[in-house]
């Protein structure tokens, strides 16, 4: 077996055993290769359950992160999903195997155009681009089924959840800087039921766009 496969099957392994059980999320970690998603100098350490630093100053996530959100989202194939931060373009590819459609947003123009090339060279031709705050969502494409916001708020955006259909979950990391949590929020008829997942570290979401 390489290095590489040998590599992958100990993650998904470790990931089974924090909890991830459900096999078409193991299967989509399977499938995406990660180390596509990180800095060439990185590659070695791109089955680790660690964040990685990329381009702008902004991360990839942590493999138990990326599944642990993606399972709290409860995706089936004829979910549209909306995700704020798309950073390496990875979270993205693991929701596409996932759902009908990724609409994936970022506020640096180089992270985003990676991102895209990076989808295209692997044949994901399912996830949209755009370019832009996400604090604004995607008035165009809403409502989602889901939504999943990678970047740290203090708050949660009520224009996300404006976009989110009645019965639609959103994942995101919420709270003040290096205290934010991961919260769940499942949208009712007259409002939202919110719950808390874990502790978690993001990187800030930030306003406006950034060439
Ligand atoms: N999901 C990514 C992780 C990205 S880190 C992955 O799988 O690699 C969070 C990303 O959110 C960063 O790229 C950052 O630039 C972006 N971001 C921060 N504020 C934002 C905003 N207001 N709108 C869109 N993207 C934002």
């Amino acid at each position: 077996m390489s290095d590489i496969l040998h590599k992958k099957a100990k993650l998904v392994m470790f990931l089974r055993s924090q909890g991830i059980m459900r096999p078409h999320i193991l299967s989509a970690l399977e499938r995406v290769p990660r180390e596509a998603f990180v800095p060439r100098a990185l590659v070695a350490h791109a089955y680790e359950n660690v964040s990685l630093p990329i381009a702008g100053g902004q991360t990839i996530s942590q493999p138990f992160i990326v599944a642990r959100m993606t399972e709290a989202l409860e995706i089936n194939k004829r979910h549209r999903i909306l995700e704020i931060g798309t950073g390496s373009g990875y979270q993205a590819a693991i929701l596409s195997h996932l759902c009908r459609r990724v609409y994936t947003m970022e506020r640096l123009r180089p992270l985003m155009v990676d991102a895209e090339n990076r989808l295209r060279s692997l044949q994901v031709s399912n996830v949209t681009f755009r370019y832009g705050d996400g604090y604004k969502g995607w008035p165009e494409a809403a409502p989602f089924d889901r939504i999943i916001v990678t970047c740290q708020s203090e708050r949660l955006s009520d224009i996300l959840v404006s976009q989110l259909k009645v019965g639609g979950i959103l994942v995101a990391p919420v709270g003040v800087t290096g205290h934010e949590e991961l919260i769940v929020v499942k949208r009712t008829e007259d409002g939202a039921d919110v719950k808390t997942l874990m502790p978690v570290r993001f990187v800030p979401m930030l306003k406006g766009t950034e060439q």
